[in-house]
């Protein structure tokens, strides 16, 4: 039973749940795949009814921030907890290093995935990262090719919002992993080329402000939080 927040359904979990499930999902047959829409994903969902069903159609479908979790809680039908996509992504990670899984890094600028490569597997020792390509290219199916060559158990899929959850449901099956996570500007943190916001801006729901000041560019997309906010209130009065 998923949890509805204008019209993505999100699945109830805590993070440790999500970890647990990400993992199951590795081990079964078939492609699968995750995604971690934050507001601004669930209000590109609105306007794009491809993401959409690209959103909804996914495995697991974890509460990425906040605003998400805040927005649940108002509809009246709360969320256990946030599930941020680069903490599932490092628990996630901890455990096929456990396992001996191997992961592919897809996505960001060239030499981003290679530099963020070799810093996951000091963090994780026994992680195998079966390679990486950067996220700018042009042949899809070439890239799912060169992925499927390499064997990999997991991929995580780097690109962008609606980009990845598009490519993930389209070309997932392509490259024979058991695993897709779509991660936004994941590999970006893991490389060391952008921070994340400190403890104390996320623990206080803040994490958002604490990019804006540090990327002000980023401001249009940011106007979508409280966009999200003013639809879940209309959501809410029709209840
Ligand atoms: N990106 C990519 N290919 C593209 C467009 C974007 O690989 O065609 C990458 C970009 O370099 C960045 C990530 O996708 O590493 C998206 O980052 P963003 O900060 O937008 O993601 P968020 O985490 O906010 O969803």
């Amino acid at each position: 039973m998923r949890i509805d927040v204008l019209g993505v359904g999100f699945d109830n979990l805590t993070m440790d749940e999500a970890v647990a499930e990400g993992l199951r999902l590795t081990e079964s047959q078939g492609t699968h795949y995750v995604v971690t829409p934050n507001p601004e994903i669930v209000e590109l969902c609105r306007e794009n009814l491809a993401a959409k069903i690209a959103v909804n159609e996914a495995d697991l479908v974890l509460a990425d921030g906040i605003g998400v979790v805040k927005g649940a809680a108002m509809l009246g039908t709360p969320l256990k907890d946030r599930v941020p996509g680069i903490e599932f992504a490092a628990g996630l990670m901890a455990g096929l290093a456990a396992n001996r899984k191997t992961l592919y890094l897809l996505g960001a600028k060239p030499g981003v995935a290679q530099q963020a490569a070799q810093r996951l597997q000091a963090t994780y020792p026994g992680l195998v990262i079966a390679g990486t390509h950067d996220g700018y290219f042009k042949d899809d199916a070439a890239v799912a090719e060169e992925i499927r060559k390499t064997g990999a158990d997991v991929v995580f899929v780097c690109l962008g919002a609606p980009k990845q959850e598009l490519w993930m449901k389209k070309f997932g099956p392509a490259t024979g992993a058991h695993l897709l996570c779509g991660l936004g500007g994941s590999l970006d943190v893991f490389a060391g080329v952008v921070e994340r916001a400190p403890k104390f801006w996320s623990d206080h729901g803040l994490e958002w402000f604490y990019r804006l000041c540090r990327e002000p560019r980023r401001i249009g997309r940011m106007m979508k939080l409280p966009l999200f906010l003013v639809h879940v209130q209309q959501e809410k009065r029709k209840k």
